[in-house]
């Protein structure tokens, strides 16, 4: 069988741990014997961005923005024990962070369902896709201890120099705390439209939540920015795909993602989406089955999976040892990032070789064959605890078979 041929590269972002060692044997097994791949490569493991004084990370970041799309493999975020282990000269930013900035985008994570992984919802049938808002409120916030006595304002300094002056509480009784947070129009706005364009892309409805009865003017604002994009830009299109935007209360919200089937994408406040996306990670059943898309409104996207570089089984794996580390997040990484290069250069070839992927995927936690992490946790009669490796030549035996 002559191998799928590519037109527009793909930029591929390879990582560290335990993932960059799926990262290789995913491309081996289950992508180069069938693609005629075509990426353009960046190194993000900690050792070249130590290299390249973290400047790869940013060239990554451009060469996204000149194709379009990205795949990602999880990468390490330095901390004070990273430093000494790499030798680092720096304590650099988290590469996320830093792309996530440089493309302006929100990400999106949605689990992947499989049979035999039941979610701890009975009721949840479909994904539910949780799309944060990660920038400001308290994650960018300025806060204070205040003794007895203190007395807070907000303090507004308007651009002709007037100031405006508005009491937050005199400590009188008692000290206390208090914060300082912000939110822009420009982020609020580029959200709402990241939110908007993706449930258009990925068909499903759009839900948004915020708490505006108590938060009169700074949820509000966020409640009045979501309507306007969506009836200046999305009303029409919404319309023609047959999808439906919906605002209510947070409290509202909460109650009915709970009664729900599944099957939309819920934007939420940056702390919302913080504490939230956690809860449906745990109730879906693993980190590890889920995927996360980071999309630009200026139309980029990047692929990746939601958990880390595993480091606990790379350690492992230094050892010699086998490791049953779960490759099922990032495989959907790279069928998501793949379907979307045919999407964009017209390759259903490209497109039909993505499904085929996630099926053969699928088909192999189906017949019984999957890591520990899921092995733990399946109802399948059949299961069977395999390693990593075995895991994705298992899922390439498949691949091959099912055809695409
Ligand atoms: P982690 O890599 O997500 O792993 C935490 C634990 O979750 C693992 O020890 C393992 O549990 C389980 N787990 C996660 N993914 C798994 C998989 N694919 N298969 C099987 N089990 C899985 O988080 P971490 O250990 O806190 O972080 C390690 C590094 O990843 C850190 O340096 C952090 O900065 C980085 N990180 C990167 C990203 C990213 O690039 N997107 C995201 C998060 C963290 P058991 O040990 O019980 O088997
Ligand atoms: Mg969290």
């Amino acid at each position: 069988m002559s191998k799928i041929t590519m037109k527009t590269p793909l930029v591929e972002l390879d990582g560290d741990e335990m993932t960059r060692v799926l990262w290789a044997w995913i491309k081996e097994y289950l992508l180069l014997p069938f693609v005629d791949l075509k990426t353009e490569y960046y190194d993000l493991g900690l050792e070249e961005r130590e290299r390249t004084r973290d400047q790869v990370t940013v060239d990554a970041a451009e060469a996204i923005k000149r194709h379009g799309v990205g795949v990602k493999c999880a990468t390490i975020t330095p901390n004070d024990e990273r430093v000494t282990e790499y030798g680092l000269t720096e304590m650099y930013k988290s590469p996320n962070g830093t792309i996530r900035a440089m493309l302006d985008g929100t990400v999106f994570r949605a689990p992947i369902p499989a049979k035999g992984i039941t979610p701890f919802i009975p009721t949840w049938k479909k994904p539910i896709t949780i799309a944060r808002h990660a920038y400001g409120d308290i994650y960018k916030n300025t806060e204070a201890r205040a003794a007895r006595g203190a007395k807070a304002e907000l303090l507004l300094t308007k651009p002709d120099g007037t100031e405006e002056r508005l009491p937050i509480i005199s400590f009188d009784t008692s000290g206390g705390v208090v914060q300082g947070i912000h939110n822009t129009d420009e982020s609020i706005t580029s959200f709402a439209r990241a939110c908007f364009t993706y449930a258009l892309d990925t068909k499903q409805d759009l839900w948004f939540g915020a708490k505006d009865t108590i938060s009169k003017t700074y949820d509000r604002r966020f409640h009045d920015i979501f309507e306007l994009v969506y009836e200046k830009e999305f009303q029409v299109r919404f319309k023609e795909a047959g999808i439906a935007y919906f605002y209510s209360l947070i409290d509202d919200i909460i109650a009915r993602v709970i009664r729900s089937e599944g099957g939309f994408i819920w934007a939420c406040k940056n702390y919302d989406g913080d504490v939230m996306s956690d809860m449906t990670a745990t109730a879906y059943g693993s980190l590890a089955m889920m995927t996360s898309v980071l999309v630009s409104p200026h139309g980029w996207t990047e692929y990746e999976a939601a958990h880390g570089t595993v480091q606990r089984h790379y350690y492992k794996h230094l050892k010699g040892e086998p490791t049953s580390t779960n490759s099922v997040a990032t495989i959907f990484a790279w069928s998501g990032a793949l379907r979307k290069r045919a999407e964009l250069d017209g390759l259903p070839k490209l497109a039909a070789f993505a499904q085929a992927l996630e099926l053969a995927t699928l088909k192999t936690i189906e017949d019984g064959l999957m890591t520990g992490d899921l092995y733990s946790i399946s109802t399948l009669a059949n299961k069977q605890q395999v390693d990593s490796e075995t895991f994705l030549l298992e899922a390439a035996q498949r691949l091959a078979r099912i055809g695409y």
